[in-house]
């Protein structure tokens, strides 16, 4: 299925095609203040509608991964994973027609 994605202030709009099946949430240091519940996709599947200017990029250690964020409101938004360059994590809490809250989660140890 579908979905359509966006930040807080709707400047960062996205579609993303996932089944909701592979929902993590992380454990290295920035997912952990995040708590996001990430829909776990392959990086073709997600596509930027609106807002390529105002999404930020956040990086920090080895700089493998790449953390996507809206700059005007802050939320974050997806990210390209440190362990699968081709795999991308999604916030479910951006997604329309999700309640995250309904979502199970693995815990991905990255400590
Ligand atoms: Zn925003």
């Amino acid at each position: 299925m579908i979905y359509q994605g966006s930040c807080h202030c709707k400047a960062v709009q996205f579609n993303v095609k996932t089944d909701l099946q592979n929902i993590k949430q992380c454990n290295c240091s920035i997912c952990v203040r995040k708590s996001a519940k990430m829909s776990i996709i392959h990086k073709d599947d997600f596509q930027l509608t609106q807002g390529e200017k105002e999404i930020s990029l956040y990086q920090f250690g080895t700089y493998n991964a790449k953390h996507f964020f809206c700059k005007i409101c802050g939320i974050y938004t997806h990210h390209i994973r440190k362990s699968d360059p081709n795999g991308m994590g999604v916030n479910t809490g951006c997604l329309e027609e999700v309640n995250p809250f309904e979502l199970k989660a693995d815990i991905l140890d990255n400590k």
